[in-house]
């Protein structure tokens, strides 16, 4: 998906005495003829990544179609995760796939990637997540990649688990990924209460999709990012009515980015010269064939230097 906000609006985040922060989704419209509004949790205000993940975008389910022409990457990679729905994926490393609900696929554009995303004929209602994830400084020149996985549910006390990358109970996605992560989809039955073992050293963030979940003792409202900060070895999730999470982790990325459009960078520079690149068609992106129109400009830079951001220490 492609990021099409230039101005980004201050949120509401609010912190509790256990230890939870809740932050809350704004509405961002995508744009576009046929376009449609997704809840995003990051980057906002307070928090930009958790782990080296950058970007959360939560959407659907909505009766819409997606047509999103080729636009370029540079310095991450993404995760599209899908609960209902399919989108075709033409990239510019020559890989036309499609991306179904319960299978990840993870696109690498470290030096330089262009992707169009299209739901099928068939896709009337799209239900899922859009996640960016930041490449360290030593790879995010990182040529073309990728990666397609259809996790095994495990079952956890009664609670399905697809983990889609990294480790959690017991199971171990192979895809591979440039700094220690977790990603998964935890699907609670209805008056359930799980205890999760997770790396201490990662903190975490638990993406409300569906029913109602509380994170410790924190509850949840459909669309919220619950924040875990790093030092714990189990996270609790409970449910009154059931509910269908994501959960993500990382080592904390201790980097500043500067994100910008679909860029990721390290330097307003930086991404003055990824714009100027994709607007003049240089082979750092490449081509995608098969995309029945044309590709996406670049909206102009805002008139400030762009700044770097990292978290709050
Ligand atoms: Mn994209």
């Amino acid at each position: 998906m492609s990021n099409v906000e230039a101005e980004p609006a201050e949120v509401t985040c609010t912190s509790t005495p256990g230890g939870v922060e809740v932050l809350g989704p704004r509405d961002v419209p995508l744009g576009g003829p046929r376009a449609m509004t997704v809840r995003r949790t990051l980057p906002q205000k307070q928090r930009s990544l958790i782990g080296a993940w950058c970007f959360c975008d939560h959407y659907g389910p909505d009766e819409v179609s997606m047509d999103v022409a080729p636009h370029p990457h540079t310095g991450l990679q993404t995760v599209s995760w899908l609960f209902t729905g399919e989108i075709e994926h033409r990239d510019s490393l020559g890989v036309h796939a499609h991306v179904r609900p319960g299978e990840l696929n993870l696109m690498t554009g470290g030096h330089g990637i262009a992707h169009s995303e299209v739901s099928t004929p068939s896709s009337t209602v799209l239900h899922g997540v859009q996640l960016w994830l930041a490449l360290p400084d030593a790879h995010r020149d990182a040529p073309r990649d990728f990666q397609h996985h259809a996790p095994p549910a495990v079952e956890v006390d009664g609670a399905a688990v697809r983990v889609f990358l990294g480790s959690l109970a017991g199971s171990t996605s192979p895809v591979r990924t440039f700094t220690p992560l977790l990603g998964a989809e935890v699907v609670l039955p209805a008056g359930s209460k799980l205890t999760l073992d997770v790396d201490p050293a990662f903190e975490h963030g638990v993406l409300l999709d569906t029913g109602d979940v509380a994170v410790g003792e924190t509850p949840l409202r459909p669309g919220d990012l619950g924040y875990v900060g790093t030092g714990r070895s189990t996270l609790t999730l409970s449910s009154a009515e059931g509910a269908r999470i994501v959960l993500l982790g990382g080592e904390p990325f201790g980097e500043e980015i500067v994100m910008w459009w679909n860029f990721v960078g390290r330097t307003h520079d930086e991404i003055v010269v990824f714009r100027d690149e994709w607007q003049a068609g240089a082979d750092r992106f490449g081509r995608v064939e098969g995309y029945p129109g044309d590709r996406l400009p670049a909206p102009p830079l805002p008139g400030g230097r762009l700044r770097p951001r990292g978290n709050p220490a």
